[in-house]
């Protein structure tokens, strides 16, 4: 286990490869989490108060600090989620990268803009300015601590607003990490909060009348929160699971295709929304591809290269896939071993369409490979799933048109998908995959609110029988 309930009013977060005791941590009330939005919303008042260019220099300034202090960040990390350096590198990387890129563009995106009065509005001018929504609730999953809820945290709050932060059980110690270091930098109001606990303080946090959620986690999680929020009306932006596809046509390069599948699959151990699940390759390639992705897979190496699964229960789903291709006729050309805390890297061919390893997210390192005739198959079969966040395509001759048929929120063409995690493209799904968009420009207005100004230029005197009913 890695998160352990000690009692009612604390848990103990626990390294994934040692279960030893890393920290423990408040499992906070329905009330403390009430008084910790209070506290927030008076801070919100001073911090858009600031302007855009007193919230920049201060996130700036949390940039430069976090970037000092990269390894003991990345040490936390590695103490509760359990991944290698390299890879909680990556993602406090590209996390600082989006804490500049908000901080940077969010006067130009979130200022005041000019639209035509139209001729009805003749004697106007016409604008629509970007206000902060007031307090934002960040719940936020395991698998990328760092990266994924600062993808909502620093849009928030370059936007003008308040967070309060609720982590994951398993990873409370990275979430206290990022606050406290904001705080470090920015002590002069409590604009940036942190709670602490399980799915009941994340429903706490709901509830407790902040002016939106930014939620990223599971699908399951994603529409009860949905629920919750709807008797408030408070608005969502949820980023849940996914199934990506990775489609690799007959003139791809086939050793740049068999990398991203590998990294795509593999990285983080498969436990990546993200992460590369299915890949649907040409009949004429399908053979080469296949040796390729084998021969690489031979080399990831467990504790260097990819660590344990995190989540105990999350072992159980990745059997119980394996499990099901393997009844079903699929076969296992290297892997399929799952052991008490590692998985070994999988690949499965032969799956059916519809076993669970098909249809429903694994989040492990396994993938599935199956040959198409053609292009339009693999587009039918990377659309046919519930979910929708990313997918990659390997074509020299017809990637843009591949990509353009796919349904996901996201495409990267003849590269690793993780190529369009960047600051200035928006991250998000369809269908079970979410809605909303964090990152970039839609990032940043996803947590503004958008006011129209009509201004008179002169006084024109008006006559009210122009607008009464005549009999
Ligand atoms: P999860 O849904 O179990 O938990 C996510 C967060 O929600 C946790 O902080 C949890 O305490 C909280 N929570 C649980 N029940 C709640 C409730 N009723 N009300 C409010 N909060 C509640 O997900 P997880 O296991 O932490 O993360 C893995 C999932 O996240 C995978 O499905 C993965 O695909 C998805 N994910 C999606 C993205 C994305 O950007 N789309 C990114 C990373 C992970």
């Amino acid at each position: 286990m890695t998160a352990v309930e000690v009692g009612q009013d604390t848990f103990d977060s626990l390294n994934p490869a040692t279960d030893e005791v890393v920290g423990t941590y408040p499992v906070h009330t329905a009330e403390q989490v009430h008084e910790t939005v209070e506290l927030a919303r008076v801070a919100a008042g001073w911090w858009a108060s600031l302007g855009f260019d007193g919230r920049r220099a201060r996130l700036l300034r949390w940039a430069a600090h976090v970037t000092r202090h990269l390894d003991e960040l990345c040490a936390v990390v590695q103490a509760e989620n359990g991944k290698p350096h390299g890879d909680a590198q990556l993602e406090a990387i590209l996390a600082i990268e989006h804490i500049a890129w908000a901080a940077r563009h969010a006067p130009k995106i979130l200022g005041r803009r000019r639209r035509s009065p139209g001729l009805l509005l003749g004697n106007h001018t016409a604008s629509v300015e970007y206000q902060p929504l007031g307090v934002i609730g960040v719940i936020g999953p395991w698998n990328y601590p760092v990266y994924t809820p600062m993808g909502s945290i620093t849009y928030a709050l370059a936007a003008g607003n308040a967070v309060v932060f609720k982590p994951s059980e398993f990873t409370p110690g990275v979430g206290k990490w990022l606050v406290d270091s904001f705080a470090e930098v920015v002590g002069e109001q409590p604009v940036f909060q942190l709670v602490t606990g399980f799915g009941a303080t994340g429903a706490a946090l709901v509830s407790a009348g902040v002016d939106k959620i930014a939620f990223t986690g599971s699908t399951a999680t994603g529409k009860k929160i949905m629920a919750a929020a709807a008797e408030t009306l408070t608005p969502v932006v949820i980023e849940a699971g996914g199934k990506d596809a990775l489609i690799v046509d007959s003139d791809a390069d086939l050793t740049a295709a068999a990398e991203a599948a590998v990294w795509g699959a593999f990285s983080n151990s498969g436990q990546t929304c993200v992460g590369v699940e299915r890949v649907y390759v040409h009949e004429n390639v399908y053979d080469s591809f296949v040796d390729k992705v084998v021969e690489l897979t031979g080399k990831v190496r467990p504790g260097t290269e990819y660590g344990p699964i995190t989540m105990p229960a999350q072992l159980e789903v990745i059997r119980r896939h394996i499990a099901d291709a393997l009844a079903h006729g699929g076969r296992a050309l290297t892997g399929g071993k799952v052991g008490e805390r590692y998985v070994e890297p999988t690949v499965l061919v032969d799956v059916p369409e519809d076993s669970e390893a098909i249809l429903e997210e694994t989040f492990g390192p396994t993938m599935t490979v199956a040959k198409v005739r053609d292009m339009d198959e693999a587009v039918e079969k990377a659309n046919a799933t519930r979910y929708g966040l990313g997918s990659t395509v390997f074509s020299k001759r017809r990637g843009a048109a591949i990509a353009a048929r796919l349904k996901a929120g996201m495409t990267s063409v003849n590269a690793p998908f993780s190529f369009t995690g960047i600051g200035s493209l928006p991250f998000g799904g369809v269908g079970d995959s979410g809605f909303g968009r964090i990152h970039g420009p839609e990032g940043l207005r996803e947590f503004a609110r958008p006011k129209a100004v009509a201004r008179q230029r002169f006084a024109v005197p008006l006559k009210l029988t122009t607008f009464s009913r005549t009999e």
